[in-house]
């Protein structure tokens, strides 16, 4: 699962691996690697970047490297320069992960049998998006992708990834970019991310994002006319590696006194406790904000357990 920074040690086991199941597995008639593009390492920045310039180091300038990627990825020149294409996802939601597999294998195969060099054209904007401001149905990105599906229609073009990038590592790269692939037309690669990042930068302001604070989203949910109204705290997002026992919304729906709510936490000594307890038994614990301080502390609660 996803977290912080990466140990070195991790990092480098994990990179070790790879390299040597490739070294024992040369000579390869290509490399296709399903990266997600935003890693980061203690000591080591751009980890997707070294382990693509490893890649085609051991393998050579003549062997096509792909690599699929997510849109959330930080995409940097070291990247761009040592794979022959990247293809990001099209989608957050990411609902065309395996369409994009199958675009970066047959991309492959085309490099392979057909001996296509791709020309590509990649362009990094300064412009950070927050995770919920990079849905792409929406502005900016929606615009961009907009204009992207039009160029895919010509055939030389290889591949479009608009990157929405990922915001909260802390380097040099983080951010909006683009990145246009053709077979070999190097012009159009570069009028295509270009008309691309001015699209992304056109629509910018619509990247500002205004959450709604919890005591805020608990009244409107108690008032809305139809339910069960579903409240997502996304600051504590465990698809993104967070402990899943914020208490925000549980502090903020007690203190409503809202009824017929039910909480979602992740607290096995909680669980451990009200097992221990048995069915019928009324307990007193203090639930969720375990793991850490950011996402709400303990709250005390009083309940019976009904079988
Ligand atoms: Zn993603």
């Amino acid at each position: 699962m996803p977290g912080g920074l990466i140990t070195r040690d991790a990092y480098h086991m994990l990179r070790t691996r790879l390299m040597d199941r490739l070294a024992e597995a040369m000579p390869v008639d290509g490399v296709l690697l399903i990266l997600h593009g935003a890693m980061v390492a203690d000591g080591e920045d751009d980890c997707e970047g070294d382990l693509l310039a490893r890649v085609r180091a051991l393998v050579g300038p003549e062997c096509p490297v792909v690599s699929v990627l997510d849109m959330h990825g930080n995409l940097t020149a070291t990247m761009v320069d040592a794979a022959d294409a990247l293809v990001a996802f099209n989608k957050h939601p990411h609902t065309d992960a395996f369409e994009r597999g199958q675009e970066a294998a047959h991309l492959m195969t085309r490099l392979i049998d057909e001996g296509i060099q791709c020309t590509k054209a990649h362009i990094s904007l300064p412009l950070l998006l927050s995770a919920l401001t990079t849905a792409t149905d929406r502005l900016p990105l929606c615009a961009v992708h907009e204009q992207a599906q039009a160029f895919r229609q010509d055939p030389r073009v290889a591949n479009i990834s608009v990157m929405g990038g990922f915001a909260y590592t802390d380097t040099a790269f983080a951010g909006v970019s683009v990145l246009a692939t053709t077979m070999g037309d190097a012009a159009l690669a570069q009028q295509i991310a270009q008309t691309l990042a001015a699209i992304a930068w056109e629509h910018r302001e619509a990247a500002t994002y205004t959450g709604i604070a919890a005591d805020e989203a608990v009244r409107r949910a108690v008032a809305a006319p139809h339910h069960p109204v579903v409240l997502a705290d996304v600051g504590d997002n465990v698809g993104g590696g967070s402990p899943g026992d914020g208490t925000v919304l549980l502090q903020a729906l007690m203190e409503a006194n809202a009824q017929d709510a039910v909480v979602v936490l992740a607290d096995p000594g909680a669980v451990h406790h009200a097992l221990q307890a048995g069915v019928g038994a009324t307990i007193e614990m203090a639930v969720g904000g375990k793991h850490d301080h950011w996402h709400g502390e303990r709250v005390q609660v009083r309940g019976r357990w009904n079988a």
